[in-house]
């Protein structure tokens, strides 16, 4: 309630805005994820690692759109590369050349990328991926994770929130619908695994192995709560995927930030297709898959029965020179950096956390931090479950208040222009908001 009016005082225009906003778009935006109580913030604008709301109020900004700002706002090198491309034109119906330049960037630095085809969001990268791995198997179904985030396309809106759904006569495997107006059709050939539990991934093989195409998983679960996958757990979905003659896929479109290879190289563990998105668009609209060059040869158009991908702006100018310039600032340097950043947020959030004694944890893997309210890291969806958990808005809210601006689910990463006084002053925050709380 406190936490609610201080925000409600700091955000008059915002708030006017977003009245303004709701007569003409449904919750006055455009993204279901970005919506939190009383109202969400208008921007108005970012620079490097800050952003500053229509009432001028000033934030660090730990949440990067949902990792995929990874240099912060503005950054001078991308924007003077975007800004020199935009002059030519920036879309045509026709290749351009740094739409090759970036696809050979991707395919050298992910292992399991030998052909990459653009797209313009992750929803279509996943959508491109399943389509591929049933066309190159000729099987219907799939197996996603439980917890699990693809975006919003239909066959991956199942079970990523099932909360207290399931009941005791629910199969263990059985989708649980995400939202309404899926059809009933589509949760048939969609099998449910619960996250670092391959028995259950080979239970589901071994009585439903011929209809399976693929298994789609996150190689950290990012919605879900930054969740890492247990030691052999990737290794296993590898090894069943082989036994079973279906395709592994890898959802890197959050993860791709953990390492030059994605999370495959940094769990040396390679699939046969991998989504990515996010960070590979400098900052602009982007979704890419790719993977074995056999599986990807479907999409070639010289082959008869090829599959079907288009996208008006797909591989479109802007997109793709700020990728290029993206992609060169995030060398290894850059990675060892994000680790050191996220090494010393972690150890100051987990540090106030046992100061007040809160039942809390933080899952991190590289730049990729969550809290929970559990009292132990959570290793699957269910284990993110706790009576606590309405607590995470109230932080979100608290933390907002003090300049700070995170997930409302918890979720926090980190940017390259991020310096070691950002972290630490976010640290001082969270550590009061973690004494009030505790009070
Ligand atoms: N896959 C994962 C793992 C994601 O985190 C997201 C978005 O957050 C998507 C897919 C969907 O990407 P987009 O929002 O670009 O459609």
């Amino acid at each position: 309630q406190e936490a609610e009016q201080e925000y409600c005082k700091r955000t008059e225009k915002s708030r006017k805005l977003y009245e303004v906003a709701q007569r003409v778009m449904p919750g006055g935006d455009t993204r279901t994820i970005a919506f939190f109580k009383p109202y969400p913030l208008t921007m108005d604008r970012g620079s490097g690692p800050r952003l500053y709301d229509v009432d001028g109020n000033k934030y660090s900004d730990f949440l990067n759109n949902y990792t995929a700002m990874i240099h912060g706002h503005a950054h001078p090198y991308i924007l003077r590369h975007v800004k020199t491309a935009l002059g030519l034109g920036t879309a045509y119906a026709a290749a351009i050349v740094e739409q090759s330049q970036l696809a050979a960037i991707l395919c050298k630095r992910i292992p399991g990328v030998e052909q990459v085809r653009f797209c313009n969001s992750g929803t279509e990268a996943t959508m491109f991926a399943l389509r591929a791995a049933r066309a190159f198997t000729g099987r219907p179904a799939i197996i996603k994770m439980e917890g699990g985030y693809h975006g919003t396309h239909d066959a991956v809106e199942f079970s990523i929130a099932p909360g207290n759904a399931r009941d005791k006569n629910h199969l263990a495997w059985a989708p649980i619908p995400d939202t309404r107006g899926v059809p009933e059709s589509v949760a048939r050939d969609v099998y449910i695994a619960p996250f670092n539990d391959a028995g259950a991934v080979e239970e589901i093989l071994q009585q439903k192995g011929e209809e399976i195409a693929a298994i789609l998983v996150e190689p950290v679960m990012g919605v879900a709560g930054v969740i890492p996958p247990q030691p052999g757990y990737l290794q296993e979905l590898r090894r069943l995927a082989d036994q079973y003659g279906i395709l592994l896929i890898f959802d890197e479109v959050q993860t791709y930030r953990l390492d030059t290879g994605g999370a495959q190289r940094r769990f040396g563990v390679t699939p046969d297709l991998t989504a990515i998105g996010k960070i590979i668009g400098g900052g602009f609209p982007v979704g890419a898959f790719g993977g074995r060059s056999d599986v990807m040869a479907l999409f070639d158009p010289r082959q008869s029965g090829c599959l079907s991908q288009s996208g008006t702006f797909n591989g479109n100018r802007a997109t793709m020179v700020a990728g290029i310039a993206s992609m060169e600032l995030l060398n290894e340097q850059a990675i060892t950096r994000l680790e050191e950043l996220g090494l010393r947020l972690e150890t100051g959030m987990v540090s106030a956390i046992r100061r007040y004694a809160l039942p809390a944890s933080v899952t991190r893997v590289g730049s990729m931090l969550n809290l929970h309210f559990t009292e132990h890291p959570p290793a699957d969806y269910t284990s993110t479950i706790s009576p606590h958990k309405g607590l995470s808005k109230v932080v979100h809210l608290e933390l907002l208040n003090r300049g700070i601006f995170t997930a409302p689910r918890g979720m926090w990463n980190l940017s390259t222009v991020m310096e070691e006084a950002d972290i630490d002053q976010a640290i001082d925050a969270f550590t009061d908001v973690m004494s009030k709380i505790s009070r």
